[in-house]
């Protein structure tokens, strides 16, 4: 799909990275610099809220049985529903990824701050490298990943490999990349990085410069 345009020219970062790289840990950095973060997994569970639109049609196309008992959307029991069956996954990601974009952007327009940071998870995946004004990745070894996924979530081993081969490869993103933070070491690192990019971010913002040279930290 295309996604649709901002009508304002405010700088927007593309935050994207494999699953447990470490996203939502750098968007929480740029936030304690006051920047407005808009999270598209976040964005993604408000347009299936209860009386919204995006939840009545997927209940209309995959029935009650992905409610849970209060009313809500059973976000498990339809990944679950969805996840070996590619033309049902392609259904669902047509109903949902209209709503979603339109409402990021609607939250986008109306953030303000110097420049804004998007978290987009599946970016690459679903090829809207371009959508964004540059592509920041959090890159890291799969194995990390891997350690990092089950630490935080739990789990078993089997599930969080198949998820991690459902996405992009770490070339792939990194292909797409304008910017790229190593998440390979202690986490304090992360917030020297993110101070760096914050800087050049803002001079982007300020009309200072158009399209800098890409910038790989640590
Ligand atoms: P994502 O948003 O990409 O899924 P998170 O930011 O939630 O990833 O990070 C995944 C998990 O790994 C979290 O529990 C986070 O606290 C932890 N984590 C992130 N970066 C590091 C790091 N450099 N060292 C150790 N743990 C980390």
């Amino acid at each position: 799909m295309r996604a649709p345009e901002f009508r304002d020219q405010r700088i927007r970062i593309g935050l994207t990275g494999g699953i447990a790289s470490g996203k939502s840990t750098v968007a929480r950095l740029f936030g304690a610099h006051g920047v407005p973060v808009i999270d598209l997994d976040q964005v993604a569970r408000e347009v299936v809220a209860p009386g919204e639109p995006g939840l009545a049609e997927i209940v209309a196309a995959f029935g009650t049985e992905v409610l849970a008992a209060d009313g809500t959307l059973d976000r498990a029991r339809l990944r679950a529903r969805v996840f070996h069956d590619p033309p049902a996954r392609k259904r669902l990601e047509a109903m949902l990824h209209p709503r979603i974009f339109a409402a990021a952007v609607a939250h986008a327009e109306a953030a303000g701050g110097p420049y804004q940071v998007i978290v987009a998870p599946l970016l690459v995946e679903f090829g809207l490298a371009d959508w964004p004004d540059r592509v920041l990745v959090v890159d890291c070894p799969a194995e990390t990943q891997l350690e990092r996924l089950l630490a935080r979530d739990g789990g078993d081993e089997t599930l969080a490999r198949a998820i991690l081969a459902s996405q992009a490869t770490r070339e792939q993103r990194l292909a797409a990349a304008d910017d790229v933070i190593v998440n390979d070491g202690p986490p304090e690192r992360l917030a020297a990085a993110v101070d760096t990019l914050d800087a050049l971010y803002r001079e982007m913002a300020a009309g200072a410069e158009h399209d800098p040279p890409g910038l790989r930290l640590p």
